[in-house]
Order: C-alpha cells, then sequence, then structure tokens
C-alpha cells in the first residue's frame, strides 16, 4: 500500500510499526451542530483509507475522539467556545448539544456507509489524561502559565512548523474583528493547554485542576485520547487539510514533547469540499447536510459515490449538476449490476486476480476513481455471472456502495420506464417464474422469488397478476 505523507509531502510505501497492525486515529467532529456534506467527505475518504487498509489485509485499530468542549471559534483560542454558542442557539444545555449532534453526526455516517471506528471518545470522558499529559510538560519546561491559563511554549521546539509552510500570520486568518488577540501568549503561535479564566463568566463545563477550575484547550484532547487507546506509536493520522495548522502541528508539538519520540509516521490530510461560492459553511447560505440531500430526493449513498468519484487530495466542488449526474450513473451502474444474470459457479481463481488488480490499484494512495474504473472493467468480462457479483461484492467492501442491492431510489423505475435494462431483466424473471408455475416446479419459482428478494426486488401475486416494487 502506498500513501501520501504530508510530513514528507511524497507518496510513501506504507509500512507500520508494528507487523500487520495499523493504529489509525482520525480527528473527529466538533458536536455544536450538523455536519456538513464537506465534514463527510473527510469521513468518507477516511472510511476508504481503514476499508483499503483492511483490504490490503492489516488489522486497524481506528480511535476518533467526540469535540465536545474546548474548541473556540478561533484558532487562535479567542472567541466564543463552539458547544457554548450552539447550546445558546437551541436554549439547551451543552451536554444536551453533544448527545443531539453526536447522534445526528452517527446517524449521517450510517446513511452514508462510514463504519464506526473501533473506539470513539468525547473528550469530556478523558479529563484526567489531559491533566496528567499538561503536568508533565510543565515539569518538563514546555508549559508556562500566564494570566492564569497554560499555555505550550512553542519556542522550546526546533522544529515546530513540521507541515513547512505555516508561518506566524497564519493564525491572524481566522482571527474576527471582533476577538481580540490573548496577551498572555509569549510567542504568538504558542497555544492553550488548560483555561482557568477566559473572558466570558458562563462556560458551562468546568473541572478542578491543579491549577484552578477551569477547562481544557482544543488541542489536547486528539494527543491524549490517541494515546489512551493506541499507546506512544501511531501508524496514521488523519483530518481534513484545514486541521494540519494549527490543531495537527498542536498534536504533534506536545505529543512528541510529552513522550520524547516520534509520534505518529503517516499524516492522511483531505482536501476541502466547496461550495460553487468557494466555501462550505453552516452559518452562510445554504446549509448543505446529508438530511437535506434526502429532502431533494437523493440517496446518501450517491453523494458517497460523488466523492469517490474524485481524488481526497484534490479540492472538489459541489454543485446539484454535479451530484444529479453522479447519482444518474451510479444508478444506471447498479441497475447493470442488479441484471447480471445469477448463473454458473465462482470462478476463485479470477477472483483472486481481481482482488489483487482492485488491492493494488485503490492501494495506491487511495485510488477511489481508478477502483470504480475497474468495476466497469469487470462488468465487460465475459466472466460468469456468478464470478462479476463475486468480485463486485468483494470491491464493495471498500467501496461500500450497496453494489449488489437494488434501490429504493429507483422506485417507479418499472411504472415510467426509468431504467430499461432492470425492467427488461425483471420482467424476463417474472415469465421464468409464471412458466416454473405452470410445469407446477413451485421450487423453482420459490427459488426466483428469493433470488429477485435477495437483490432487493420484492413481488406480489395479486388478481391483476405479478407486481413489482424495489425494497
Ligand atoms: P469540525 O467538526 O469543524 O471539527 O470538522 C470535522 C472535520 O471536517 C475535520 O477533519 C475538518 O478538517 C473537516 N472539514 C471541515 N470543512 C471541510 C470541508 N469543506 N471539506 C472537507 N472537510 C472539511
Ligand atoms: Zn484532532
Amino acid at each position: 500500500m502506498n500513501i501520501y505523507n504530508s510530513l514528507t509531502k511524497r507518496v510513501e510505501e506504507f509500512k507500520e510499526n508494528e507487523p500487520g497492525k495499523v493504529a489509525m486515529y482520525t480527528c473527529g467532529p466538533t458536536v455544536y451542530h450538523f455536519a456538513h456534506i464537506g465534514n463527510l467527505r473527510t469521513y468518507i475518504m477516511e472510511d476508504v483509507l481503514e476499508k483499503t487498509l483492511r483490504y490490503c489485509g492489516y488489522d486497524v485499530k481506528r480511535v476518533m475522539n467526540i469535540t465536545d468542549v474546548g474548541h473556540l471559534s478561533s484558532d487562535a483560542d479567542t472567541g466564543e467556545d463552539k458547544m457554548l454558542k450552539g447550546a445558546k442557539r437551541e436554549h439547551k444545555t451543552v451536554m444536551e448539544i453533544a448527545k443531539f449532534y453526536t447522534d445526528a453526526f452517527m446517524s449521517d455516517c450510517k446513511k452514508l456507509n462510514i463504519k464506526t471506528p473501533d473506539v470513539v471518545e468525547p473528550a469530556t470522558n478523558c479529563i484526567d489524561e489531559f491533566i496528567h499529559m499538561i503536568e508533565v510538560l510543565l515539569e518538563k519546561g514546555y508549559a508556562y502559565k500566564a494570566g492564569e491559563n497554560i499555555y505550550f511554549d512553542t519556542s522550546k521546539l526546533q522544529n515546530y512548523y513540521v507541515f513547512g509552510n505555516q508561518s506566524e500570520d497564519d493564525l491572524k486568518v481566522g482571527v474576527r474583528d471582533d476577538v481580540t488577540e490573548d496577551t498572555n501568549k509569549r510567542n504568538k503561535n504558542d497555544f492553550v493547554l488548560w483555561f482557568t479564566k477566559s473572558k466570558f463568566e458562563d462556560q458551562a463545563l468546568k473541572w478542578d485542576s491543579p491549577w484552578g477550575v477551569g477547562y481544557p484547550g482544543w488541542h489536547i484532547e486528539c494527543s491524549c485520547i490517541g494515546m489512551k487507546h493506541l499507546g506512544e506509536y501511531m501508524d496514521i493520522h488523519c483530518g481534513g487539510v484545514d486541521n494540519m495548522f494549527p490543531h495537527h502541528t498542536n498534536e504533534i508539538a506536545q505529543s512528541e514533547s510529552f513522550t520524547g519520540h516520534k509520534w505518529c509516521n503517516y499524516w492522511f490530510h483531505v482536501h476541502h469540499l466547496n461550495d460553487e461560492t468557494g466555501k462550505m459553511s453552516k452559518s452562510k447560505g445554504e446549509f448543505l447536510t446529508v438530511s437535506l440531500l434526502e429532502e431533494k430526493g437523493y440517496n446518501p449513498v450517491a453523494y458517497r459515490f460523488f466523492c469517490l468519484q474524485s481524488h481526497y487530495r484534490k479540492p472538489l466542488t459541489f454543485s446539484y449538476d454535479a451530484l444529479e449526474q453522479a447519482s444518474a450513473t451510479y444508478k444506471k451502474l447498479k441497475n447493470k449490476i442488479i441484471s447480471i444474470p445469477e448463473e454458473g459457479a465462482v470462478d476463485e481463481a479470477a477472483l483472486k486476480e481481481w482482488h489483487d488488480k482492485f488491492a493494488e490499484t485503490v492501494g495506491n494512495d487511495v485510488n477511489t476513481a481508478m477502483g470504480i474504473t475497474l468495476l466497469y472493467d469487470v462488468l465487460k468480462t465475459d466472466l460468469n455471472g456468478a464470478t462479476k457479483r463475486a468480485i463486485i461484492g468483494d470491491f464493495d467492501l471498500v467501496l461500500s456502495l450497496d453494489l449488489l442491492k437494488a434501490d429504493a431510489e429507483g422506485e417507479g423505475a418499472a411504472d415510467n420506464g426509468a431504467d430499461p435494462e432492470l425492467v427488461a431483466f425483471v420482467e424476463s424473471k417474472i415469465a421464468e417464474r409464471k412458466e416454473a408455475k405452470k410445469a407446477k416446479d413451485f421450487a423453482k419459482a420459490d427459488a426466483i422469488r428469493d433470488e429477485l428478494l435477495s437483490k432487493g426486488i420484492v413481488i406480489e401475486d395479486t388478481r391483476e397478476g405479478v407486481k413489482w416494487k424495489l425494497q
């Protein structure tokens, strides 16, 4: 498996720390609002990465945090806590907001066939671990107290800018006019590990600490939750490209200062989904969520297909036209697959050959677009139906596009003749079943009914004849 590493800016051959095992970490959502489909592009591509590693034979343990405290509206450690903002907006408590939006996020992931990570841990579960790491950083001289907050001292590091191309000016970007600079910081990019004093009086969640009652900064959670479940060495750490600086830069700074050694070998960053205005936003314009796409009649998995058609290291522009096109291609592809005849026995050698080809293709820096091209190549072969279906099912372990299931989205196809290929296939099966019944071969008739059902097609005998619909 090859993977692009943001640390070295090269595609590298993946080498795990412990033979056959992968310790993988994903920055999770800040649960103050619904995830937009841009956020979800990142989670879809991380899901494909995880599944590709498993497909290539690795035993993956994947951990994800849920940010439910400490993420302020500005990356420069100023502004309001996002969770508190969400709670005020909806007249609920922070914990109610956290639960509601964590559930909503999980439900969106399910609709997009994103597997739940092996461990999902909210930041508020791990306050003791945060305090311990901060104590060690203070002892080792990497942190200091100022204005009653604890800060990480970035000047103590030889190379703080591990991803290159960031400068101190970066943090000025995103600082809104109404947000004042934190004058306690010794260096511009020092960041808060623990707040005991902030400009707002009513921070909802507070914990006792050696430095007074307060709450953690945002970055500490990913270092601590990662180490809690994966130990001091991590193979792959993922996130959206905006996380690279300051969030991931700060995670590395504190983790490596804490352990005294390199923490994570590969950094995987997914580029942004932008709308036509250039930036996806939760506050301006139409807030693009999975539910909104559903309301507009799209199958969420068609959105997954749309994402998989592009490489994760390129920005992607969302438009309804582009989604419409992806959705039509997806439906057509599925209907082609559904109508593959159920015939022959699986050719195991061919299955293995295509498995290896797919592993090599998608395993080359998660090249999902080429993986989809391979699918069409399989359809073009003269392999028997059973083998084609087995290969496609095998690819779908990674793609997770429900390729062997008929789609509720195609409902009505029978009435409006939208997809002649599917209609012809189902009707030929119904005719075959009718013949079997006539010949009193009820076992065969039932087998045909079951075969259709296994593809998500339900048939019903009515007085007006046989009717069918998609499940
Ligand atoms: P947040 O909930 O804001 O912490 O973001 C969750 C994840 O989505 C992070 O990994 C972000 O880097 C990522 N992300 C934010 N905006 C976008 C976008 N427009 N496209 C893709 N990923 C994004
Ligand atoms: Zn993180």
